[in-house]
């Protein structure tokens, strides 16, 4: 066996503290070109990604705005489409049902009594509302100032106030306003408050409805169903109800006709529509 000198040892320890120090001298020349690249590729990422949100953030400002004034578009043709819709649906209104309501609103199911009435708040020829003092369930307060108003408007051209729990029975009249003004012990607190707050009491929907008749008047007086005919799809032979185009078949087989609400089939309209080629749009991107 060969015999290790000392200064083999210090041979060997001077050799490889030499290759320590190498080491990391290159290791640090090596981290730093890494430090480099890593930050090169950083910042091109960076700019990358700038550049990317401006892109992407330009093309997404420009569809918006497309689709914003596209919308703005339709919503401005569609106005003439939504004034027809609603001409027809005056038409639709049942100018004959009987508006006249009786002055004794029979008892309800429950514990309800009648007990007085206080007389039209309107009368009027397409609007008549009667106001009544009926009894209520409550304990305190078991009086109720009750309004009942039947009118030839319905929705969707109007919605009237309907309360509910009211349990009146009106003579399977179906009332289009059924509303409970306010509650007191007596009936000359409800009278005094009906007898102050008469302007007042229903204000809004009064004022609904005489928009709403005149509109129906003008209406009435500018157009005939027949200027519609190509609108109206399926007609009632024994009353003047009709669908239109607007109002899908849906829910019907179809070799079956739509029946009206007393159960009588509709007639199919045939026709043959003719569009005006002559005025489509043109849209440019
Ligand atoms: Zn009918």
């Amino acid at each position: 066996m060969e015999k290790i000198t000392v200064a083999q040892v210090f041979a060997v320890q001077q050799f490889v503290d030499e290759l320590d120090s190498e080491k990391d001298r290159v290791r640090e020349v090596m981290t730093a070109e890494i430090g480099r690249a890593d930050q090169k590729y950083r910042d091109q990422i960076w700019d990358l990604e700038r550049e990317k949100r401006e892109v992407v953030g330009k093309l997404e400002a420009a569809r918006d705005d497309f689709v914003r004034g596209m919308e703005a578009k339709i919503v401005e043709h569609y106005a003439v489409i939504k004034r027809v819709q609603r001409i027809l649906e005056c038409f639709r209104m049942p100018t004959a049902r009987p508006l006249t309501i009786p002055d004794e609103v029979k008892l309800g199911q429950y514990a309800f009594q009648f007990q007085e009435c206080l007389g039209y708040l309107v009368d009027d020829d397409m609007l008549k509302v009667k106001i009544f003092i009926v009894g209520n369930r409550k304990p305190k307060n078991h009086l109720t100032l009750v309004a009942i108003g039947r009118s030839i408007f319905t929705e969707p051209l109007i919605k009237f106030p309907q309360g509910y729990g009211l349990e009146i029975d009106t003579f399977g009249h179906r009332n289009s306003l059924e509303l409970g003004l306010r509650d007191a012990g007596s009936a000359e607190e409800l009278k005094e408050y009906y007898a102050r707050h008469k302007s007042d009491i229903l204000k809004p929907a009064i004022d609904e409805y005489q928009a709403v008749k005149a509109e129906y008047l003008d209406t009435m007086s500018t157009y005939k169903l027949t200027d519609f005919e190509l609108l109206i799809s399926w007609r009632c032979p024994k009353c003047n109800n009709f669908r239109t185009t607007y109002e899908s078949d849906t829910g019907y087989r179809s070799d079956e006709a739509p029946q009206c609400y007393h159960h009588d089939p509709y007639v199919k309209m045939e026709k043959t529509i003719v569009y005006d080629t002559t005025q489509k749009l043109t849209i440019k991107v």
